[in-house]
């Protein structure tokens, strides 16, 4: 009775913006069976990370099979599931609401994103490869008509003179041009989320100081990714719990950051002809980001291979094209450093171009489109949503008075 409450009022505030064909489109999404669902609510209550503020999975289903899209677009509630899969493990119907709210992130992302490319990177396998394949070929065509002499001089430890072939104060060009694309895209489509989830909101008037109170959440999500330690909390009884899927999480998320602030920052200091001890920082931080990112990859690679759990029995393409192109950045450039110390100048130079025609689309593809962007929407959306319930608080006990 409950939630049929809360959804008719919902249908009153949204009538303008019920999608008929909404189910139709979100299976372009990755959802399949989110239909068979018949409102048991076994799902939320088993859902650790569900509360009475943030009701979910079984709210967004309803509001999904409704077909009410507004709604949906102005939800924070799929950012605050961390896809443990329990409540798809205990679903009657075999309804997978955790694949629903994996879905609706995908969707989510594309709405967020004015450009209209997310939409097509997630829906059209000819857009996602024929992406890929348009910005490795600039890359090379760059290398091509651009690179430095191809010298077999070794320097003093015995290495190859890369800065020779691919001066870093080049190559830094560049990577501020991409990390400047990055930002302009991922900060636009924040501001996007932001007018979705909260100035379309009329209902809840948010004052300024609650942004500045609540930002430290911002900060503590971003740097820890503490919901995915409540995840499997609920049978236990415990708030929290160190978990495999947590700490690899973290590790992926540690590593990849460390890596980019390397290469998009601090080119100059991590890209050497000097080959220094295997424990001086440049090498001992290149290392730590290289093992995370191998580690998160393979881990999340065996799990989709084998769907063992709830949470990877499905798999939509651009998991695997995620999966994919870090695996081979990843790899190329554990190649370029090894052909580089051992002074085998050619394997280096080809291996380096090849590294860098991965690496540019897995950035320019997933950091503001696709799966790398979850990582800054995840903590955006707990604190729009900190500040959303802070004010709707002060706006209670004002009542109350
Ligand atoms: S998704 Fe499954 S568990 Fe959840 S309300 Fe529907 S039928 Fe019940
Ligand atoms: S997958 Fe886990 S966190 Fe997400 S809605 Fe289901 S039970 Fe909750």
């Amino acid at each position: 009775m409950m939630s049929i409450i809360i959804i008719n009022s919902r249908i009153d505030n949204s009538m303008a913006q019920i999608n008929p064909d909404f189910a139709i489109e979100l299976k372009k999404f990755g959802a399949l069976d989110f239909n068979a669902c018949y409102n048991c609510g076994n799902c939320t209550a088993v859902c650790s990370l569900s509360d009475e503020d943030n009701s979910f999975p079984r709210k967004m289903i309803r509001l999904s099979v409704l077909g009410l899209e507004g709604d949906i677009d102005s939800s924070v509630d799929p950012w605050l599931c961390y896809y443990c899969g329990e409540c798809s493990e205990t679903c009657p119907q075999q309804a997978d609401p955790g694949e629903l709210m994996m879905t609706l992130r995908r969707y989510l992302t594309s709405k967020y994103d004015w450009t209209g490319l997310a939409t097509k990177l997630y829906t059209s396998k000819l857009w996602e490869f024929g992406s890929i394949f348009l910005l490795a070929l600039i890359i090379l065509l760059l290398f091509v008509f651009f690179h430095g002499p191809m010298t077999t001089e070794l320097t003093v430890d015995g290495g190859v003179k890369l800065n020779t072939f691919a001066p870093w104060k080049e190559i830094e060009i560049g990577d501020w041009i991409m990390a400047g694309l990055l930002s302009f895209f991922l900060i636009s489509n924040i501001i996007n989320m932001y007018y979705k989830i909260i100035v379309k909101r009329k209902d809840v008037k948010i004052p300024i100081k609650l942004y500045f109170t609540e930002i430290w959440k911002l900060v503590l999500h971003f740097a820890t990714q503490l919901q995915f330690s409540k995840c499997d909390t609920e049978l236990s009884g415990k708030k929290y719990s160190i978990n495999a899927y947590w700490i690899i999480h973290w590790l992926l998320m540690s590593s990849y950051v460390l890596m980019f602030a390397m290469i998009v920052v601090f080119l100059g200091w991590f890209q050497t002809d000097i080959i220094y001890n295997w424990w001086h920082p440049q090498r001992f931080l290149g290392y730590y980001a290289t093992a995370g990112l191998t580690i998160g990859v393979v881990y999340f690679y065996i799990v989709r291979v084998y769907k063992k759990s709830e949470k990877s029995r499905h798999s939509h393409i651009t998991d695997w094209t995620f999966l994919v192109l870090l695996f081979l950045t990843t790899v190329t450039g554990i190649l370029v450093h090894i052909f580089r110390i051992n002074g085998l100048p050619y394997a280096t130079y080809y291996m380096y171009v090849i590294h860098l025609m991965v690496m540019f689309p897995m950035l320019m593809i997933e950091v503001p489109f696709s799966k790398w962007s979850h990582l800054a929407y995840r903590p955006f959306a707990v604190y729009f949503n900190n500040v959303l319930m802070a004010a709707s608080k002060r706006i209670n006990k004002k009542t109350e008075y």
